[in-house]
This record gives structure tokens, C-alpha cells and sequence, in this order.
């Protein structure tokens, strides 16, 4: 591929709010966008050129959508998968193998142990009976995490003591059990992977979690983060390669006292990377748009070494004001009209 003119059409599959920035970076670099999803009220759509609203098994719908683009995208990693065999293959980046893989925990985690790395101990859970000898192989306390469709934290169920597994039910779909690591902190390792190979990495932010959805970005990331961003940046790289990635790919790890565990990927920008669109010199969003349109990338260095991130969830969001007041703070609205307890409505980003 050679690199995509401005003026031709980016398609997005997903509409939310990773799609809304991502079409708002491809946008400022002369592209038009086209977001297909199965919902209604899409943020993306909202500032995108065009529109498809249609089911992801649609298959007459995505294929009159692939007419229109030049490249196609995710900001969703659980786009089923077998309809996008009916799609151009080589104008789908990343490929939808990295889907495949990240859309099923115990394969990715496979996945990163082939690649040399160290997920938490862990066990497929295919049906109830199994549950009792996976919790004795690996231990208390532990979460039972559904294989697919989890994200933020939805679809797991912690496993304190043994008696626990008594209440617990594994969806047809499967589930893994795996241990519960005892960590100091979590940070996500974010790379940019070119259609020639060309790989760059973000700062990697410390981030935390509230009831499973991530709160909070920051920067400088401590110490114990800092000795082990090399080895979990080796990883991301050879996993990257490995599915011959372009674009941007989020590895998030919890760093412990034995080094870096891998928690899971993200085939697509991540929250821990809004930070990138006002702390770095490109945005995660826009370095996204320039792999997948075949262009050079643009520096991920820092531009400060101070760099907060704050997500807006729920009713939050709604003082926008109030969040004007720290004349400093870059704040960010999704667009989104029902402000659910827990949903993620923007976040405000903070330099220096
Ligand atoms: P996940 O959706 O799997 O990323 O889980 C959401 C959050 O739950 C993680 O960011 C951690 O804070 C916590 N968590 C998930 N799995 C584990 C684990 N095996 N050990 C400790 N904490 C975990």
C-alpha cells in the first residue's frame, strides 16, 4: 500500500468514543470518515462524514461499507469476526487476527506466553463442573473472568475463599480462572506499529482502577514501573510482530515484585492513552490514523514529564463548568446523553 491521500475515507467499525477521537485526529489530517456500528446514537457518527447503522453480521451492509473506504479500521475489539472475511482483506488494518486473538482470554493469554511473556496463573473454565478443580490448581483467592465479551471489569467474578465456586456459573462461552496477583501497580505499555515494521512506544503511564474501570492515568510512573517498562515493551514488540500488527496495540501489565505480569491487550487506542492527545507530541489517535494510512509516524515523546488523566464517569461529566475552573485542565465530553453510574463520559487531561 502506498499512502492514502487526504480526501479519501477512512471507515471506523465501533461508535464510540475511542472512534469519535479517532475520527476527530483523521479529520485534522484531510480525511473523511465513515463509522459503521450497531447503534443508533453513536458519538463517533456524530462527528464522522458518514454513517452506517447496521448489525455487525450484516454482511450486505459491511460490504457496501468497504466499497466506500480506502482503509478500515476498529475502535471495538469484539467485532465478530467471521463477517469481516467477506470485507478486502488488505484494506483491514490491524488484521482481524489480532481480533481473534484478543477476543478470547485464554487465547491471548497463550498467546503472550508464546511470545515470552508471564500472564497470571490461569485456567480454562468451560463448564460449571470444572470450576472446583480449577480453583484447587490455582488457588484462592482468584477471578473467574468470562473468555469473551468482558471489558471494564463487567463479566468477572472474584473468587475469595473455595466455597465461593458454589454460586458461581460459567456462560457457554466459557470462562478462565486465573489468580489474583499481588502487585504494586498497573501501567500499560502503547505502541504504534507502521505498515514497514516501524515500531515506536508512548510513556508508560501508571494507572488506576476503580471497581474495575480505569480511573485514572499518570506520569511519571514510579520507580518500580520505570525498571520494568524495557521488558514489557520487548513483549508488546514481539507480539506486535507476530501478528504483523499496524496501528496502534495496548499491552496492560501489573508490575510486582518478580516483574511485569501481563494482564490483557487491546488490538485497538486505549483509554490509558487519552493522556497522548495534549502530553505527547502525536496522539495515540493520530499516530493510529498515520500507520493504518501508510504515512510516517509522528514523535510519541512526552512533551512534559508531569501528565495526569482523569476519567468523567457518570453524573461527573456533567459540571462542565466546574471543570473549567482549573483554567489548566483540557477537558473532554464523549457526547453522550444518559450519564449511567460508572460510564465513561470524557476525562480531563492535565500538562505539566
Ligand atoms: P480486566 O478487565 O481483566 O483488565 O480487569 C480489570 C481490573 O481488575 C484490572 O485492571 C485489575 O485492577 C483487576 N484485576 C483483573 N485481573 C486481576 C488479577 N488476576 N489479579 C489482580 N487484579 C486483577
Amino acid at each position: 500500500m502506498s499512502a492514502l491521500p487526504p480526501g479519501s475515507t477512512i471507515g471506523i467499525l465501533g461508535g464510540g468514543q475511542l472512534g469519535r477521537m479517532m475520527a476527530m485526529a483523521a479529520a485534522q489530517l484531510g480525511y473523511h470518515v465513515h463509522v459503521f456500528a450497531p447503534e443508533r446514537d453513536s458519538v463517533a457518527a456524530e462527528v464522522a462524514a458518514k454513517f452506517t447503522c447496521a448489525g455487525w453480521h450484516d454482511s450486505a451492509a459491511l460490504i457496501e461499507f468497504a466499497r466506500d473506504c480506502d482503509v478500515i479500521t476498529y475502535e471495538f475489539e469484539n467485532v465478530p469476526v467471521a463477517p469481516l472475511a467477506a470485507l478486502p482483506q488488505e484494506r483491514l488494518a490491524p488484521s482481524p487476527r489480532a481480533l481473534e486473538v484478543a477476543q478470547d482470554r485464554v487465547r491471548e493469554k497463550r498467546f503472550i506466553e508464546e511470545a515470552g511473556g508471564r500472564p497470571a496463573p490461569f485456567v480454562a473454565v468451560d463448564h460449571d463442573s470444572e470450576l472446583p478443580d480449577a480453583v484447587d490448581r490455582i488457588g484462592v483467592p482468584g477471578i473467574l473472568k468470562t473468555r469473551r465479551d468482558g471489558y471494564d471489569g463487567k463479566g468477572q467474578w472474584k473468587i475469595a475463599e473455595r466455597h465461593d465456586v458454589h454460586g458461581a456459573r460459567v456462560p457457554v462461552s466459557g470462562c478462565v480462572y486465573e489468580g489474583m496477583v499481588s502487585f504494586e501497580c498497573e501501567f500499560s505499555v502503547i505502541l504504534v506499529r507502521s505498515r514497514s515494521g516501524e515500531v515506536r512506544f508512548w510513556d508508560s503511564t501508571r494507572n488506576r482502577h476503580v471497581h474495575g474501570v480505569l480511573a485514572h492515568s499518570e506520569l511519571p510512573a514510579p520507580e518500580i514501573v520505570m525498571q520494568q517498562v524495557a521488558e514489557a515493551r520487548e513483549l508488546a514488540k514481539t507480539a506486535a510482530a507476530a501478528l504483523n500488527y499496524v496501528g496502534v496495540l495496548t499491552l496492560e501489565f501489573f508490575a510486582t515484585a518478580n516483574g511485569p505480569v501481563f494482564n490483557e491487550m487491546a488490538p485497538r487506542v486505549h483509554n490509558s492513552g487519552h493522556w497522548t492527545i495534549e502530553g505527547a507530541v502525536t496522539s495515540q489517535f493520530e499516530n493510529h490514523v498515520r500507520a493504518i494510512c501508510d504515512l510516517p509516524l509522528g514523535d510519541t515523546s512526552s512533551v512534559s514529564n508531569r501528565v495526569v488523566m482523569d476519567n468523567l464517569l457518570g453524573d461527573d461529566a456533567l459540571d462542565l463548568a466546574g471543570h473549567m475552573a482549573d483554567v489548566r485542565a483540557h477537558v473532554h465530553l464523549y457526547g453522550k446523553t444518559e450519564a449511567r453510574e460508572g460510564r465513561k463520559m470524557g476525562h480531563i487531561t492535565r500538562v505539566g
